[in-house]
């Protein structure tokens, strides 16, 4: 079986600098569709001479460009022709998008990509409403603190969901007035590389520039490189180690997103019709590759048999298959070595005693994609790997609890915590474990709700720092305190002694 391949892509992939070509000067990297395993593009890797000209570019764009110090009212209008311009290409990005990552080509058309526009709208709406602050308590004299813009943020954005995350970081260092030097990863650089290009129609010249290449290449280069202010990431956590240390030692602050193993908890005072449909939801969507999936299913065991039997009854139907196919759930895994990765979590389970309950094995049927039965497994106790480890795939794993207390004890018992899911009609027993959950994010009868407004981040090793409206402005603005006397006051006067 083949699939039809979404979009014929560029035969070659470049980064972009000031608008032009980048300078390239590593390797050629393969780009594969991950439904086929074909080969569909060529990206030129970026080495460090070429990174330190993008961001050579950035700088002189904050240092010398109007960007950094353009009205907000104009600044707003620029972020909306992004928007508008996502918007004109949508289908194309959605195309390019699914033709490096797998992602069902209806989730990116409905999800994705109006996340990606929106991501440009929220943030123009955003510094519409931001203001500096005054303090004039001490008479005679008035302080002012404005946020200005840091300089230059290198971004650095994952292959889960390449356009929907980037666009997070890149609307949001933009419309702090910022200047930036994007790399993807290696694996999905198509559609961000055309977004790109089609924002420098609407940019400033030297605003966004792209480097392409691997992460120990090109990104290691980048989240270095003495001329960078900021660091955003989102990636796994052994990566997250790397960059806050290669950034720490040019004092440059990072906000890290980094993994999760989340506890999905599911009390019998749950509405378990719901539960179910968002513990699928949960673990299944975005081809199980997210970090807030709800990977740890915690389940009350008067209700344990009941849920894991309509869970794996539902994951068994889940339909598996091609990406552009309207009626797909499930697509393929982004890569053949991650396929291969999350296959091994079967033997990790069985060897810590676990019991694969449904899927657990490739989908060769489906041709020589990187597709993966939904699987489900459960465990004896939350000790195990797979109770413990990020898999970041559709690989959801079960485990009884007897009590309110033993749930919140699971389900803090991990050096993770970005989310938590909690499935519960019984109000005190909601507002108790929302409260004790040691996780930067608490979901109540419902999976995967983000509020841009709202931080997102993690406590623990799932990440340092926050995304969404305010946090984002404080991690990419510096805070400048002026301080003016309104009605100068007399100055103690030195130096009027007998001269020497
Ligand atoms: P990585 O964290 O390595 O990749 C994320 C991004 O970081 C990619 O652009 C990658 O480039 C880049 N990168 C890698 N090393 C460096 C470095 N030293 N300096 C700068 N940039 C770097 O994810 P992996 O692909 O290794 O996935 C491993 C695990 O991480 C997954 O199995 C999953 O558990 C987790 N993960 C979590 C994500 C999340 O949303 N929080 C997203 C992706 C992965 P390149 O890919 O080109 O090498």
């Amino acid at each position: 079986m083949t699939f039809a391949l979404p979009i014929i892509p560029p035969d070659r992939i470049t980064g972009l600098v000031r608008g032009a070509p980048s300078a390239g000067g590593g390797i050629e990297l393969p780009v594969f569709y991950p439904a086929t395993g074909a080969q569909v593009s060529t990206l030129i890797e970026d080495d460090a001479r070429a990174v330190d000209a993008a961001v050579a570019a950035a700088r002189t764009a904050f240092d010398r460009g109007p960007w950094p110090g353009l009205g907000v009212p104009q600044r707003i209008e620029v972020l909306e022709a992004c928007r508008e311009t996502i918007l004109t290409h949508a289908e194309e990005l959605a195309r390019l998008e699914c033709a490096a990552t797998g992602l069902i080509l209806r989730e990116l058309r409905e999800r994705h990509i109006k996340r990606a526009a929106y991501n440009f709208r929220f943030f123009a709406e955003f510094i519409s409403q931001s203001a500096g602050q005054s303090f004039d308590q001490t008479p005679g004299y008035m302080t002012t603190v404005s946020r200005v813009p840091v300089g230059v943020a290198a971004l650095i954005a994952p292959w889960n969901a390449p356009v929907a995350l980037a666009t997070m970081k890149i609307a949001a260092a933009l419309a702090f007035g910022n200047t930036c030097v994007l790399k993807p990863s290696e694996q999905t650089p198509l559609a961000l590389a055309r977004l790109v290009a089609l924002l420098q129609d609407v940019l400033p010249e030297g605003v966004l520039n792209l480097v392409n290449g691997r992460g120990p290449v090109t990104g290691a280069a980048l989240v270095a490189h003495e001329g960078v202010d900021r660091v955003s990431f989102t990636g796994g956590t052994e990566t997250g180690r790397a960059i806050m240390s290669a950034a720490g030692r040019n004092l440059v602050p990072c906000t890290l997103e980094l993994g999760g193993k989340s506890a999905n908890m599911i009390f019998a005072s749950a509405d378990l019709d719901r539960a179910v449909d968002g513990a699928l939801l949960g673990i299944f969507s975005n081809n199980g590759q997210q970090c807030l999936a709800g990977s740890r299913i915690l389940v009350e065991r008067s209700v344990f048999d009941e849920v894991l039997g309509r869970f794996t009854e539902r994951a068994g139907r889940l339909r598996v298959g091609d990406p552009l196919a309207a009626e797909t759930e499930l697509g393929p895994l982004a890569s053949a070595a991650h396929r291969d990765r999350v296959l091994s979590y079967v033997g990790i389970a069985q060897a810590d005693g676990g019991r694969v309950v449904t899927g657990g094995t490739r989908r060769d049927d489906l041709g020589a994609g990187y597709f993966v039965a939904p699987t489900a497994v459960t465990v004896p106790t939350n000790a195990a790997r797979v109770a413990q480890e990020e898999i970041f795939g559709p690989f959801a794993t079960f485990l009884p609890f007897d009590s309110t207390d033993e749930a919140i004890a699971m389900a803090n018992d991990t050096q993770f915590g970005l989310v938590s899911y909690v499935w519960s009609d019984h109000l005190p027993t909601v507002m108790r474990v929302s409260g004790a959950m040691r996780s930067g994010v608490v979901w109540v009868n419902t999976p995967m709700m983000r509020e841009l407004r709202a931080p997102f981040g993690g406590f623990k090793t799932s990440g340092v720092g926050r995304e969404g409206g305010a946090s984002c402005e404080a991690f990419y603005t510096e805070e400048r305190t002026v301080t003016i006397p309104t009605t100068p006051p007399p100055l103690r006067k030195l130096g009027l002694g007998d001269a020497p």
